[in-house]
């Protein structure tokens, strides 16, 4: 019997996880691949502030401020570097839509300006002569997905959590109105509390609960290339998001394109290791990926390309994700709908989740983020926007 069961190792699960295992709870975490296997892998990894709806820039900077000494927390690397976020404008257009939302932001008290071109060129010569400007956030950053929920999962580990990956869970398990556990392929797990953080999936095992998080499921192409000099420190996003891109403390490019709606089916790659989900990228997405990047990096353009992937986004109508500790059935916190900004987050994800499957307080704002809001949705869908 545990405490808590977590489904989805991503950040959100894993760092959920880690919080009730130091917190002295029984947990397990399940996932049906291995840690980082979906949205956590597939992510640019940006951790930013910078550009954030207004009901989620508290949490974003929560998060900011525990990435800080995350590291040490984990006592594994991170590889969180926080040298800025550039959003940079192509078009009069663009740059007149960034000045707008400097102001919005710097009225939140965000430390944002706007920059023009020589500005930006100063601050990242590796950033083509042809942009007209950007925003730029000092303390955004990123770090590396992998090695991030990797850190988390082997902390939790070291408290106490027990791990089950290469597990699918089959259903989440109830009984007169509450949690039982959940069942998966080698059986019924017993559980008070069960963390709904599945990404993509989470809703194929809501929806036998009469729940659901409207989402639509997002394709975004991603390139890496192989090491290369250091030329570009700060996480760079366009105007309109229709690129993005950083390069890692290992050297590599790590870039996006923008996105499409997308209906397939996730691939199980075998691996060394066990299998992997795989989606297979659009050719013209990698085309879009590499022209619109490099026409704002084109320093990058001469570097060999290692490895192209695409990833799913768990798109809400809003862009926010679903945060909530439902009443029917009690003792099911769902952690999902993080649209495309989720992994700076995880950090703080991880505490929130964590307190909601204990009942306790959160000093947050977190009415935004209750599932209830789309109940009688009619408003146009928020755009998706990768900004790193
Ligand atoms: C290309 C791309 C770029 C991005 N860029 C950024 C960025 O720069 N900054 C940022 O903050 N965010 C970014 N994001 C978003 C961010 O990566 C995600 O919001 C975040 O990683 C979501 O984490 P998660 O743990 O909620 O979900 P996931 O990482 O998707 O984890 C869900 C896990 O649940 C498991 N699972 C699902 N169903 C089951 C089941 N039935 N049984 C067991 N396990 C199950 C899956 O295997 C998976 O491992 C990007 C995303 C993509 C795809």
């Amino acid at each position: 019997m545990a405490d808590v069961v977590v489904i989805g190792a991503g950040i959100s699960g894993a760092a959920s996880a880690y919080e009730l295992a130091t917190g002295g709870l029984k947990v397990i975490l399940i996932d049906r691949y291995g840690p980082a296997a979906m949205a956590s892998g597939w992510t640019l990894a940006g951790v930013r502030q910078s550009g954030r709806h207004p009901a989620e820039l508290p949490l974003a900077r929560r998060a900011v401020s525990l990435w800080q000494t995350l590291a040490e927390r984990l006592d594994a690397p991170t590889h969180y570097t926080r040298r800025g976020n550039l959003r940079l404008a192509r078009t009069p257009e663009e740059l007149a839509s960034l000045a707008a939302m400097v102001e919005e932001q710097r009225a939140a008290k965000l430390d944002l300006s706007l920059l023009d071109a020589k500005q930006v060129a100063e601050l990242a010569p590796a950033v083509s002569p042809a942009v007209l400007g950007g925003s730029h956030c000092p303390t955004d950053g990123h770090a590396d997905p992998q090695a991030t929920v990797q850190a988390f999962v082997d902390a939790a580990v070291r408290a106490g959590a027990e791990t089950r990956f290469g597990e699918d869970v089959l259903s989440i398990d109830t009984a007169d109105g509450r949690v039982t556990g959940v069942t998966t392929g080698a059986g019924h797990i017993p559980a008070g509390r069960v963390i709904l953080a599945a990404g993509v999936l989470g809703n194929r095992l809501l929806q036998p609960l009469g729940l659901s998080v409207p989402m639509q499921v997002r394709l975004v192409t991603a390139v890496r290339t192989v090491p290369t000099a250091p030329m570009l420190d700060q996480v760079i996003g366009v105007a309109n998001a229709d690129c993005a891109g950083r390069q890692e403390v290992t050297g590599r490019f790590r870039f996006t394109g923008g996105s499409t709606e997308w209906s397939g089916e996730i691939e199980d790659a075998a691996m060394k290791d066990g299998p992997r989900p795989r989606v297979r990228p659009p050719a013209r997405g990698v085309a879009d990926a590499i022209r619109l990047f490099g026409g704002v990096v084109p320093a990058m353009l001469d570097t060999p390309i290692d490895e192209i992937w695409a990833g799913l986004i768990d798109q809400t109508p809003d862009a926010l994700p679903v945060l909530q500790s439902v009443s029917d059935p009690a003792g099911l916190v769902i952690a999902m709908g993080f649209s495309g900004h989720g992994f700076c987050l995880g950090p703080v994800t991880g505490q929130i989740a964590a307190a909601m499957a204990q009942d306790l307080p959160v000093d947050l704002p977190l009415e935004p983020f209750a599932l209830a809001r789309f109940d009688r949705w009619n408003a146009p869908s928020e755009p998706m926007t990768l900004h790193g």
